[in-house]
């Protein structure tokens, strides 16, 4: 039986009003925490039970962003089962897709639309709601809500409202991507879909050029060669993955040059399905000795000896005694 607000006394969340009293969303959910005074599970079965458990908790009211899988429907956590099995209602992107999600775990939670063409319209009705101390759940279409997804702007009016949300991780393209691509996974920076028209798009990767940093971008696969190939001609010929069709039966990752990548692309024609570009960070080369010098003589036209020393340690990282006495020894004439 769904509880009402009445029967909840649904509490806002946010700030600090009522946020000491109402039951935290996460609390007893989380397979992974027992409640106080529950033993550990100390043996797999009993982790099983546990995790069992969570699956049968009702969600708190409030609203619950809900990862869902990418490709393989195997891919939902047990707390975003539990969530969406226990909510009052899921939003969703395209009921029809979601509907199959539902029908694999014999969930029978009322489904409506939330998308980019009934926002407006919609996102009142969910507040609504929300006020009324409903439990409601927002999925996208595929993998985490409000990654080049529905959601951004339930989110901010919700908080705006003070109303309850909890997000219930799971899989993201981008995430998969990063870490199937080989590419440094220190510092990424995602970019969500690059414009379609050419112009639009070089312009914002240039934007993304000078960020020290590995890049991830959402391209459909017709676009997948053009845009490989501005890539590679804003930023550079760097080191890449284009990965296809994650967690699907035809998983793929094809890892090489950003032009070699354009050039597979555009003989072979676009590939099925969908795709996510990895770009390396840019690459720092170590000029030789005698670009150093060049350089050098460069800079001693218009700086003197200590300055282009500090000038050209800070553009190359070398150390600026090596340089100051390189610079020293140019001036004097003595190479
Ligand atoms: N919310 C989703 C997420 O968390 O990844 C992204 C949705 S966005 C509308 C769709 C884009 O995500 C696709 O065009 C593709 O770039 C990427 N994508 C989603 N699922 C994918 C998959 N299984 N394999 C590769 N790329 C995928």
């Amino acid at each position: 039986m769904k509880r009402t607000a009445k029967s909840t006394g649904a509490a806002r969340a946010g700030s600090e009003i009522g946020e000491g009293r109402r039951r935290h969303p996460n609390r007893r959910l989380d397979a992974s925490k027992p409640d106080r005074g529950t033993a550990p599970a100390a043996d797999p079965a009993a982790e099983t039970q546990l995790a069992e458990a969570s699956t049968q908790t009702e969600p708190a009211p409030g609203l619950y962003l809900v990862a869902t899988p990418i490709g393989n429907l195997a891919d939902i956590t047990l707390r975003g089962l539990a969530v969406l099995r226990g909510a009052d209602r899921i939003f969703c992107e395209d009921t029809r897709v979601t509907a199959k999600l539902l029908a694999r775990y014999g969930i029978a939670t009322p489904l409506a639309a939330y998308h980019d063409y009934n926002a407006e319209q919609v996102r009142p009705v969910i507040l609504t709601a929300l006020r009324r101390g409903e439990r409601v759940a927002l999925v996208a279409d595929a993998g985490t809500p409000l990654v080049s997804d529905p959601g951004y702007k339930l989110v901010r009016e919700a908080i705006a409202g003070n109303l309850p949300i909890t997000a219930i991780p799971g899989p993201t393209a981008a995430v998969t991507a990063v870490i199937l691509s080989g590419l440094p996974p220190d510092a990424f920076l995602f970019a969500g879909f690059l414009p379609p028209r050419q112009a639009a798009r070089r312009r914002a990767l240039a934007r993304w050029a000078a960020v020290e940093a590995t890049l991830v971008f959402y391209e459909t696969t017709p676009r997948l060669a053009e845009s490989l190939a501005d890539m590679a001609e804003v930023l550079g010929n760097r080191a890449a993955a284009v990965a296809r069709e994650l967690t699907k039966l035809h998983e793929g990752v094809r890892r090489g040059r950003l032009a070699d990548l354009a050039a597979h692309y555009r003989l072979a024609g676009p590939p099925r399905g969908e795709a996510v570009v990895v770009v390396g960070p840019p690459e720092r080369r170590e000029p030789d000795q005698a670009e150093i010098d060049e350089r050098l003589r460069t800079t001693l036209s218009e700086l003197g000896v200590r300055e282009a020393a500090a000038k050209l340690a800070s553009e190359t990282g070398r150390s600026r005694g090596e340089l100051y006495r390189r610079a020293l020894a140019l001036r004097g004439g003595k190479q």
